[in-house]
């Protein structure tokens, strides 16, 4: 049997994780096994819930998203979830067993208004609840993401999707960079960091591992790195993209969980075409989370009986709240900036021609 290092190097180049990640599939899931168990409890799984806070309208062009207003989707709008909505929301994803709750809003960036005022209220209540507190709501400025952690956020999702190059060919109303910044200024005030991608978008395998190099280069790394297999929604530019194989998505599982080894990584979207036996093996190769209800955000996802099933049959636990950092406690808000400045993320403005077919 071989003895597998279970540190992962400082830095990694692009030709040793292709190494990684061709090698046969037995081996790498050995390794990774290995890793995980060296970092983590391999029988326990975070079950987290996705709430919608705010659906559809964005002005985006994310290639993937039904909630971009430009193409032709079925979602149900909604405006933004008042309080109560979203603490009955929180109390029962947490009797159904998860221990964090992720808050998304279809926003290009926040805005220091009274809909931000509310969120900040929305993470006052959930953090009361004693869970952890996510929230992906597009771009932040420093000052956001200081009254987003004085409220008692957790941590802040904002994905990097793909690899900078590939970036380019999905979204062209931001750049990479914007995408980074954000992720700083989360960092900068304090939140753990919650970044990762989607596999199945028409990238190669070069693409995921340089999203894998970039994810962790950071430092710290984030905490928290979801990987999604591509939900092919009805009328997004990427509605005929094949599925994702489980085998694909195991490899993608293994590479991410050998290069951030203390990182809790996430099986987030396309869950629900994935068999008991797939999820099982994204568990063993380190899958450390796992997404419940049975919806995320706007797409479909396993039913929670199904998910405590599995977990039955795999003897798997559900991690508790801050089994991996302190709860924060909310402290004096900061505010909003005395001077608004105008808000510099960028516009890249070259065309997708496929997002461009699905504009309306
Ligand atoms: S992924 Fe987010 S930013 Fe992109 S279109 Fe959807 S809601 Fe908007």
């Amino acid at each position: 049997m071989t003895a597998y290092s279970t540190d992962s190097p400082t830095t990694w180049t692009l030709e040793a994780l292709k190494e990684l990640h061709d090698q046969p599939l037995m081996e790498l899931l050995f390794r990774a096994a290995t890793v995980h168990r060296e970092h983590h409890d391999p029988n326990e799984v975070q079950v987290s819930s996705l709430v919608s806070i705010k659906t559809g309208g964005c002005p985006e062009d994310c290639g993937y998203c039904p909630q971009a207003a430009r193409y032709h989707t079925d979602i149900e709008e909604n405006a933004l979830l008042s309080v109560e909505q979203v603490k009955t929301a929180a109390e029962r994803a947490k009797g159904l067993g998860s221990s964090r709750l992720c808050m998304g809003a279809a926003w290009r960036n926040v805005r220091d208004d009274a809909e931000f005022e509310q969120v900040l209220e929305l993470v006052r209540t959930v953090n009361g609840l004693d869970m952890e507190v996510c929230a992906t709501l597009g771009m932040l400025t420093p000052n956001q993401a200081e009254r987003l952690a004085a409220a008692g956020l957790y941590a802040y999702n904002h994905n990097l999707d793909s690899s900078e190059d590939y970036y380019k060919e999905v979204i062209s109303t931001r750049g990479y960079e914007d995408r980074l910044e954000t992720i700083g200024n989360a960092r900068q005030a304090g939140l753990t960091v919650c970044s990762g991608g989607i596999i199945g978008m028409g990238e190669s395998v070069e693409d995921r591992l340089k999203m894998l190099l970039t994810l962790g280069s950071l430092r710290p790394v984030p905490e928290s790195v979801p990987i999604n297999a591509l939900v092919a929604v009805p009328g997004t530019p990427l509605e005929d993209q094949r599925p994702v194989d489980i085998f694909e998505m195991v490899r993608m599982i293994a590479v991410t969980r050998i290069v951030m080894p203390s990182t809790t990584v996430r099986l987030s979207a396309g869950r629900t075409d994935m068999s008991p036996e797939g999820q099982a093996l994204c568990f063993f190769a380190g899958a450390g989370s796992i997404f419940a209800g049975d919806k995320l955000l706007t797409t479909p996802n396993p039913e929670a009986f199904a998910d405590m099933e599995l977990f039955s049959a795999l003897g798997l636990r559900p991690t508790q709240a801050y089994a991996k950092g302190e709860r924060p406690v909310p402290t004096a808000d900061p505010g909003p900036p005395e001077q608004k400045r105008p808000i510099r993320w960028s516009r890249p403005g070259h065309k997708i021609e496929r997002n461009e077919a699905k504009r309306k």
